[in-house]
């Protein structure tokens, strides 16, 4: 068995027609996914489905992009939401200083209060982080808080070995198969801290760049990691799958 351990089929395309794709994972032995949530009603549709298809599990959150357009009580919010058995992590949240859709100042406050909520939950966090290592590493270390995912792990190898010191785990999507610098980082890591994942609908593995991305493409990612680390694919889907279950408890 293969976990996606972030696919957005709370977001359209998928949303309204979410099982054709669920049926052509389950069929690629892609047996559990992780629903990672951007704002407050993509949490609510990430629960409806979790509840629906027992693959399914969710992780509630506001992503840095969206985090100037939440109400002031998202976090009670939250908190409430966060009852629900298939709620397994806090996220995405994080910093993101490449887009910068919403101030600096507000996603670090928005990112530090959901970091609070999962240590209050004991919840593992799943990290979007573009461009802001410094910003997410000071902030995490405030909270005191390292139990999670870094998703769609895009900065150099020196951050991801502090990081990993610190306790995190690391996920690529598919621009490990065709960014030599992200094959590059990850082919120096341990594999007994990653996982993979597809980031679907964005971040297409070759041979389906171009294509919409769904989560049985992330084998994809796990082929390209057994050429990097010369090993058997049934090895990687053995690890990544115990690294993936043991984080977020399912
Ligand atoms: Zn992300
Ligand atoms: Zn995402």
């Amino acid at each position: 068995m293969f976990i996606d351990t972030h696919s957005h089929l709370n977001l359209d395309p998928f949303f309204n027609d979410v099982e054709p794709f669920l049926e052509r994972a389950i069929s690629n032995r892609v047996e559990k996914i992780i629903v990672p949530s951007v704002d407050v009603p993509s949490s609510e549709k990430s629960i409806i489905l979790s509840e629906k298809y027992e693959e399914i599990f969710t992780a509630i959150g506001i992503h840095p992009n969206d985090s100037e357009k939440v109400d002031d009580n998202y976090l009670k919010i939250l908190e409430e939401y966060s009852k629900n058995k298939k709620v397994v992590a806090i996220g995405e949240i994080g910093l993101d200083y490449y887009r910068n859709y919403s101030e600096k100042k507000i996603q670090k406050r928005k990112f530090q209060e959901q970091l609070e909520l999962a240590k209050s939950l004991n919840l593992p966090i799943i990290i979007h982080n573009r461009n802001a290592d410094y910003d997410v590493l000071e902030i995490m270390g405030r909270v005191d808080y390292f139990n999670g995912q870094m998703h769609c792990f895009s900065s150099d190898l020196e951050f991801a070995k502090r990081i990993l010191e610190k306790g995190m785990l690391i996920s690529f999507t598919g621009v490990v198969t065709f960014s030599k610098k992200a094959s590059e980082v990850a082919s120096n890591l341990p594999l007994e801290r990653l996982m993979i994942e597809t980031d679907s609908p964005f971040m297409a593995p070759v041979p389906f760049r171009g294509k919409t991305c769904e989560p049985s493409f992330v084998i994809e990612i796990a082929k390209k990691y057994s050429e990097l680390f010369n090993i058997k694919l049934e090895e990687v889907e053995k690890i990544t799958t115990q690294n993936a279950e043991k984080l977020f408890n399912i």
